[in-house]
């Protein structure tokens, strides 16, 4: 079987479950506790948090490990509303679920919710002006559906000119592209480990030393009071893990993915019905969104995973719902187009082989559609 799902999840690296098994087995020390078992869980735990900061060029001090992306992300918007009374929260429209929801959240508490404009090659844009009362801007690096990179630096620039605190979620964008914390010049930034090959359920908020943030989780105190709760050591090794390995082959995965999309996009120009997304613009190496002319995304996803190859239609965790997705529509794509949208994104596992079989899945699909298909 083929998979080509790897932004909505990627496999475990072999060598990071390794480093976590000594942890799964027998690591029952607790990271608060003062004997060798807690010592040796607080231990791997710095160690983890070194690797990650590593990855991001930060101090360790400025990691702070949460569950995941979603977590990571819930607590800038949310942390930061209890700071202020109301004021004005800006995102991109491109933004991941785990942005969007909150500020809706935000919004029915007092503050206004501003949308940056996006244009068609799936870019956000720097405001011609800020609206008043902007505390906070979130916009993602990496878009996890179309794989366009955001001009993260230039919306910085622009909003610390103003006063605005910037956040970046780097959940698609780590591990696939170089990210520097204090080159963006972002306060915040969001990552997660199981998009590069570290386990599910752990990430981290990166932030600025200086910037005050009210917790999500409060209890016991750990990291630094800033999100409580008895530490996942396996995981937070796992994450650790990953960040190394994706940092020490970073430029080896990238001419590997080069080379696959090279291959994959040169056989899909020849296909008349297809269209691939935001192709003028920078994009990760690893993902490729495309949109097929009279075959809607759930019946190609269908038909694909019977022919063996995994991937999403739009994002997966639209796909519950069959609606288009916001993304494409925020690029001004029409409902119908954006509704044949797929998504393929390659991890560090796929082979050119793999991209063949998928080609020959996917031009034996096209070939095949039944006339009503092919013309409604
Ligand atoms: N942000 C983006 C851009 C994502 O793609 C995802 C994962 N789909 C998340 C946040 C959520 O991360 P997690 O799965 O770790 O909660």
């Amino acid at each position: 079987r083929v998979y080509f799902d790897n932004n909505a999840t990627t496999p475990l690296d072999e060598r990071v479950l390794e480093a976590m098994l000594p942890f799964l087995k027998n690591g029952h020390g607790n990271a608060s506790s003062v004997h060798q078992a807690g010592r040796r869980a607080r231990q791997a735990i710095d160690l983890a948090r070194q690797q990650v900061a590593a990855l991001v060029n930060v101090q360790p001090s400025q990691v702070i490990f949460t569950s995941g992306g979603t977590e990571a992300n819930n607590t800038i918007l949310k942390g930061l509303a209890t700071q202020f009374e109301s004021a004005t929260v800006a995102i991109s429209p491109l933004e991941h679920p785990s942005i969007l929801q909150p500020a809706t959240a935000l919004a029915a508490r007092n503050w206004d919710v501003y949308r940056l404009p996006a244009d068609s090659h799936g870019q956000t844009q720097v405001p011609e002006k800020w609206p008043d009362q902007t505390r906070l801007v979130s916009v993602m690096l990496a878009n996890n559906e179309t794989g366009v990179l955001q001009n993260v630096s230039e919306i910085a620039l622009s909003a610390r000119q103003q006063g605005i605190l910037i956040h970046t979620d780097a959940t698609q964008a780590a591990g696939k592209i170089v990210v520097d914390f204090s080159r963006l010049g972002v306060h915040f930034m969001t990552l997660s480990a199981h998009k590069f090959h570290g386990p599910q359920g752990v990430g981290a908020l990166i932030i600025n030393k200086s910037q005050e943030l009210t917790p999500l989780l409060q209890g016991g105190g750990q990291e630094k009071g800033m999100r409580a709760g008895t530490e996942n050591v396996a995981a937070i090794v796992g994450f650790g893990s990953a960040c190394d390995y994706a940092r020490q082959e970073l430029s080896a995965r990238q001419s590997h993915w080069h080379v696959l999309r090279q291959k994959l996009e040169t056989a899909l120009a020849q296909q008349d019905r297809v269209q691939t997304i935001g192709i003028n613009s920078p994009r990760l190496l690893n993902t490729i969104l495309i949109t097929i002319k009279g075959l809607r995304g759930e019946t190609s996803v269908m038909e694909l995973d019977r022919r063996g190859v995994a991937l999403s239609s739009g994002s997966a965790c639209h796909s519950e719902y069959s609606e288009p997705s916001h993304v494409l529509l925020a690029m001004g794509i029409a409902d119908e187009q954006a509704d044949t949208a797929i998504r393929i994104s390659f991890g560090q596992q796929n082979t050119v082989e793999e991209v063949q079989y998928f080609l020959a899945a996917f031009t034996e699909l096209l070939d095949n559609l039944p006339p009503l298909l092919i013309n409604n």
